[in-house]
């Protein structure tokens, strides 16, 4: 199977006035195409940090980062702008939509980047996301739920190689957040797309394929199934 994204040996720390503050210590992690991770860990034990290496949002110290099988390690800000409009969607706590923008028009928001436009599978997204009656509203009138929804589909409306999120049920009641994080799953295997999802539902890792732990600067794997080829 594929390979989507691969740490050999990643240390990233932080200068926390005079003391420097280690977050991921020699790190080594494999992404298989089309599988599923949940990333649990207590707070501040590094999982924003990780996922912000994997985007390219922060820059590791040490060891290598592959996506896609090439590495990054030569990679300057255009390559990786290129790498999160055309290959990453990311789903974040506060959601992060675009407020001037109707429910239709952030959905397609990452296709238009790559000079596309609103297609069949954003519309079989909307169909399943229950997004249809509102696609002609602005994105500041929706609540919460409903964001989350707007935020998963245009996350995948590219088909990205690689789906990242953050806490994205944090605010929500439970049972609807575990509810679009099992579509989140099976819209991603439907477009082939790996994901790796901080959380702290242990439900939520229930239904995905892997279960990784981050403690004191070291990811362990707590649990693995194999991953259906999407
Ligand atoms: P988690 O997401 O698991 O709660 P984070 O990855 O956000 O943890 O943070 C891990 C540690 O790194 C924390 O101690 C945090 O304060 C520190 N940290 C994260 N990002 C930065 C940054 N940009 N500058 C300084 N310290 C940071
Ligand atoms: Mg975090």
């Amino acid at each position: 199977m594929a390979i989507t994204a691969q740490f050999c040996q990643v240390s990233k720390g932080f200068n926390d006035g005079d003391r420097f503050h280690a977050v991921l210590d020699r790190v080594d992690l494999t992404l298989h195409q089309g599988q599923t991770v949940a990333l649990t860990g207590p707070s501040g034990s590094g999982k924003s940090t990780l996922l912000n290496l994997m985007a390219g949002f922060e820059l590791a110290d040490q060891g290598e980062i592959l996506l896609g099988g090439q590495s990054t390690r030569h990679w300057q800000d255009a390559r990786w702008s290129a790498f999160r409009r055309l290959q990453l969607g990311v789903v974040f706590q506060q959601f992060n939509l675009l407020t001037p923008l109707n429910v239709r028009d952030n959905i397609a928001f990452p296709l238009q980047l790559a000079g596309l436009d609103w297609d069949p599978w954003c519309q079989h997204l909307s169909d399943k996301l229950g997004l249809n009656e509102l696609l002609e509203r602005s994105v500041e009138q929706l609540s919460g739920g409903q964001q989350q929804r707007v935020a998963v589909a245009r996350a995948l409306a590219h088909r990205p190689l690689l789906l990242l999120a953050d806490e994205p049920t944090g605010n929500l009641d439970q049972q609807s957040g575990l509810n679009v994080m099992s579509l989140l799953c099976e819209l991603a295997a439907e477009a082939g797309s790996t994901v790796l999802m901080v959380t702290h539902s242990s439900e939520c890792a229930a239904f995905m394929h892997s279960h990784w732990q981050l403690k004191q600067g070291q990811l362990l794997e707590l649990a693995s199934r194999d991953a259906v080829e999407g």
